[in-house]
């Protein structure tokens, strides 16, 4: 069966490989038919094929198919239709429409990144986004880098190098991948001085702490869990009062940071930066895709005083933003000097805001829209459910949706959730109690008709 295998050289002279040979290099082709021929040979030994497989009309079509996968770009669009609005796997924060031009101007083209237009000379790539953050928070300065770990990180090199830093034990979040408070203090220099309980802690126990050692008090947004039960923790409040005590600073790692109080649309228990910022903390650090819903940056946002250390340190350098980042966070932030301009641009406020009756009605016309053109073995059903906001940020809130329940004879819903995912262009959904379901919420308009051409195609096989 093996020796049935043909050549390289002579698979390269059927005409079906030479008319591909107009739509890709010929090193590519070569490349695919080898990957092509290896993988057979896998099947045949493995005895997952036959030697059918070798016939020149199904070599052909397989490399073919080889040729389509190896030039997909790997990062590509996928339709998140799981309804997790921050969704960390499919890249977080979607960014507004708006800034479409600002992106491609900069990515484009030349920009104003380090130049002062007035002076005519060099200038500061900060200063873009310096200003906005301080209107938008009330801070006196601000710092962007690369990411929220980034700026955790920045920020215990410069204030806590070989210094003892006070956290709460009920505080020492993992927020996956491999960003661990412990360890995070561990690269950064800084020493840990866990106190109190899981569940507790209590002011006595960051005052009993407190040493010649001691730099900083840091408090951890919990983030992606919770504590419930018998619980208390030291509020900012509380915590500035006993840095003060001490003249220490203190330093929330407000995690997702929002800019807005989403409490008046279901989404309550977040602060604020500005409200951190009131209570007295000294520095705040957040994300720039999560709640902020723009790029991935890390903000550092606080004291003058505190912040002018890290625009020195030479880790700065290592850790600074891209202009396309720069140029995206200052288009985001521009949008929040009107915060319903923000709710109704931004992507990911828009999709956690959208009031029940709105999905309701998404769900059903989607539902309408593709029974009049999908074929009878595609069943379609609305059903209640609920979104997450993702992102690691309000893991208990589950937010009422509609959701689109989609079934297709003689498929299973793991089949056919596999045959959505693997398309050129994915569609993710979630299976529940045996059914693959869409939620609306994180559906953009143009994606239905994605959905439905993707379905026609998977029922018509
Ligand atoms: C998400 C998060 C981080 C990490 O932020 P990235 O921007 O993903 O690097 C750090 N701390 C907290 C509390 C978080 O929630």
């Amino acid at each position: 069966m093996l020796r049935n295998i043909p050549k390289v050289d002579k698979v390269l002279e059927w005409p079906g490989i030479k008319t591909l040979m107009e739509s890709y290099p010929r090193p590519v082709i070569i490349t695919a038919v080898r990957n092509a021929l290896d993988q057979l040979r896998a099947e045949l030994l493995a005895g997952t094929a036959t030697v059918e497989v070798l016939a020149e009309e199904a070599l052909t079509g397989r490399v073919a198919n080889t040729l389509e996968k190896m030039n997909m770009p790997g990062l590509r669009r996928v339709i998140n239709g799981t309804g997790v609005v921050l969704h960390t796997n499919l890249g977080r924060a979607p960014l507004a429409e708006a800034l479409h031009d600002t992106m491609r101007d900069t990515a484009f083209g030349y920009s104003t990144l380090e130049f002062d237009v007035e002076a005519g000379k060099r200038g500061s790539r900060a200063v873009h986004v310096e200003k906005l953050l301080c209107d938008l928070t009330g801070a006196e300065s601000a710092v962007v880098v690369n990411n929220n770990a980034a700026a955790v990180m920045l920020a215990l090199c410069c204030l806590a190098r070989d210094k003892e830093v006070v956290v709460s034990r009920g505080e020492l979040v993992e927020i996956g991948g491999s960003f661990r408070i412990p360890e995070v203090m561990e690269q950064s220099g800084a020493i840990l001085r866990g106190v109190g309980a899981t569940n507790r802690t209590h002011p006595r126990d960051y005052r009993a702490a407190i040493t010649e050692e001691t730099a900083l008090l840091l408090k951890v947004h919990t983030s992606n869990f919770a504590v419930v039960g018998f619980t208390t923790e030291v509020s900012t409040e509380e915590l500035v009062g006993i840095g003060r005590e001490a003249s220490l600073p203190v330093m929330v790692d407000a995690g997702s940071g929002t800019l807005v109080d989403l409490s008046a649309y279901g989404l309550s228990g977040e602060k604020t930066v500005r409200q951190y910022l009131d209570a007295g903390a000294d520095l705040v650090t957040f994300s720039g895709d999560k709640l902020l819903g723009g790029p991935q940056a890390g903000i550092i946002v606080g004291k003058r005083r505190s912040l002018e250390a890290m625009k020195k340190h030479p880790l700065l350098r290592a850790l600074r933003v891209d202009k396309v980042t720069l140029a995206t966070l200052e288009g985001t932030l521009r949008l929040y000097r009107d915060e319903q301009q923000a709710l109704q641009q931004i992507p990911t406020l828009r999709m956690m805001t959208l009031p029940a009756e709105e999905l309701a009605s998404r769900a059903r016309k989607a539902v309408r829209r593709m029974r009049r053109t999908l074929p009878a073995s595609v069943s379609l059903k609305t059903a209640q459910g609920f979104s997450q906001v993702g992102g690691g940020t309000f893991p208990l809130l589950q937010i009422p949706t509609t959701l689109i329940s989609v079934t297709v004879d003689n498929l299973s819903a793991q089949q056919l959730e596999q045959k959505l995912r693997t398309r050129a262009l994915p569609i993710i959904g979630r299976i529940s109690q045996g059914t693959f379901l869409l939620d609306p919420r994180t559906l953009a308009d143009k994606d239905i008709a994605d959905i439905i051409a993707a379905l026609q195609s998977i029922a018509a096989s």
